[in-house]
């Protein structure tokens, strides 16, 4: 199913700035990230038999710029120009979060926008517009104040160019009213390599590395955990488990003792802080003693691997001792809701959130469900099934289901 790979670039230097991916399933936004990192993001063994990215996955790339080619030829990921030959110029170092679009993933798909600088909304030539998670994805990053957006039309090669022209004007009426009226529309094809280098001049320009405090202490969001060892490894030989994710503020060094919360639940499903030791730290760039805010690292502790397998610490926070957001087990929420959910063909006009019913929250990077004790107005109060590590004041993406699926309805602000 993965197509021929681009050559494996080197990164220089720790990435700067998360770029998500966000569209309709099919749409393309694996190939993309491919066909500028040189990585297939969707490796999980589960996402290559089906064919849909699953878990949020990610790839980084290097972006440089040729002085002496003219522009967007001058843009490419490699220090040697692809025009003329000559040496190019570092310009920073990004990760590609990749975004599951299949209509059940779109928690996972929220998990993955907290992390994000910026994304690109990726439409595919070829299908109507829009397809029902475009018009969710789309939602969901106007929800969350997403306004680094880059509009990406791909899949051009299966599209005759009156076809084309016809698409991406409808693209731009779709877009139009939305938070992506401004940006740009990127005619490409992930799979020719066609206009890629347009793709990263848009990239430059929409989406700036953001102005982070690297003194403040260090807080790091969990979006994937693994467990490195290999089945049936001797005991003597066992590493610590892994937790991948992205600084928001400070710095993490080798050595350092960090705090995880909501941190570990015992056998009655009762969570309970831990604290370990950082015992190595990865990021697109190779092996390092410290990583700072933006891009995705991946953090080796102490912790029992059995622990971080699967995916288990997703939504978890890590960082300095005592120096971590509340962990909330009941909540209230100032509820802003859609006049209607939007992923599926037919929008369903989203009635109001009623005490006694199950939603689902997205908060930080964890997805945990809630059942409402209370609801008045634009007020809820919920129990957490899982307790969550997450600032006062953050905003919380609220899915209810409908017709079996869980679908975006809103979102409400931490009281
Ligand atoms: P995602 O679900 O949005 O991540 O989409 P994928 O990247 O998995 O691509 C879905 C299918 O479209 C795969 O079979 C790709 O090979 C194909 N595809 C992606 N980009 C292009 C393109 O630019 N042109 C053509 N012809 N096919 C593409
Ligand atoms: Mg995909």
């Amino acid at each position: 199913m993965s197509e021929p790979r681009a050559e494996r670039p080197v990164i220089p230097k720790q990435p700067e700035c998360n770029i998500g991916t966000s569209g309709h399933v099919d749409s393309g936004k694996t190939s993309i990230v491919q066909a500028i990192t040189g990585v297939w993001a969707s490796a999980h063994s589960e996402e290559l038999r089906r064919g849909i990215t699953i878990k949020v996955g990610y790839a980084d790339a290097a972006f440089y710029k040729c002085q002496y080619t003219p522009v967007p030829g001058a843009y490419s990921t490699s220090p040697t120009c692809p025009v003329c030959g000559k040496p190019t110029d570092l310009l920073r170092a990004v990760s590609f979060v990749d975004a599951p679009g299949h209509e059940s993933l779109m928690t996972n798909m929220l998990a993955g926008a907290f992390l994000m600088d910026g994304a690109l909304l990726v439409i595919a030539s070829n299908e109507p517009v829009p397809r029902p998670q475009t018009r969710e994805h789309l939602q969901a990053l106007q929800m969350l104040g997403m306004k680094k957006i880059v509009v990406v039309q791909n899949k051009i090669d299966l599209v005759t160019d009156e076809e084309a022209r016809k698409n991406y004007e409808a693209i731009q009426n779709f877009v139009a009213k939305t938070v992506a009226g401004d940006a740009p529309i990127i005619p490409i094809s992930a799979q020719q390599r066609i206009n890629i280098d347009a793709l990263i001049e848009a990239i430059e320009e929409v989406i700036p590395t953001p102005k982070r405090d690297p003194a403040a202490s260090a807080l790091m969001y969990v979006v994937r955990s693994f467990d490195v060892n290999k089945p049936g490894i001797d005991i003597s030989q066992l590493t610590g488990g892994v937790l991948g994710g992205s600084l928001v503020r400070g710095e993490m060094e080798v050595g350092d003792d960090v705090e995880i919360l909501p941190g570990i639940a015992d056998d009655r499903g009762k969570f309970a802080p831990v604290t370990t030791r950082v015992t190595s730290l990865g990021t697109g760039a190779g092996i390092t003693r410290k990583v700072r805010p933006g891009g995705l690292v991946a953090v080796g502790t102490e912790l029992d691997p059995a622990g971080t397998k699967g995916d288990q610490m997703v939504g978890s926070v890590v960082g300095k001792p005592g120096a971590l957001p509340p962990v909330w087990e009941h909540i209230t929420l100032e509820l802003q809701l859609f006049d209607s959910a939007v992923g599926s063909a037919e929008m369903v006009k989203v009635e109001r959130v009623r005490a006694g019913e199950s939603l689902r929250l997205n908060l930080g990077t964890a997805s945990t469900l809630a059942s409402v004790t209370s609801a008045r107005d634009s007020v809820a109060e919920m129990d957490l099934k899982k307790p969550v590590s997450v600032e006062e004041g953050a905003r919380a993406s609220v899915s209810r289901r409908i017709a079996e699926r869980w679908r975006l309805i809103g979102s409400g602000v931490l009281k």
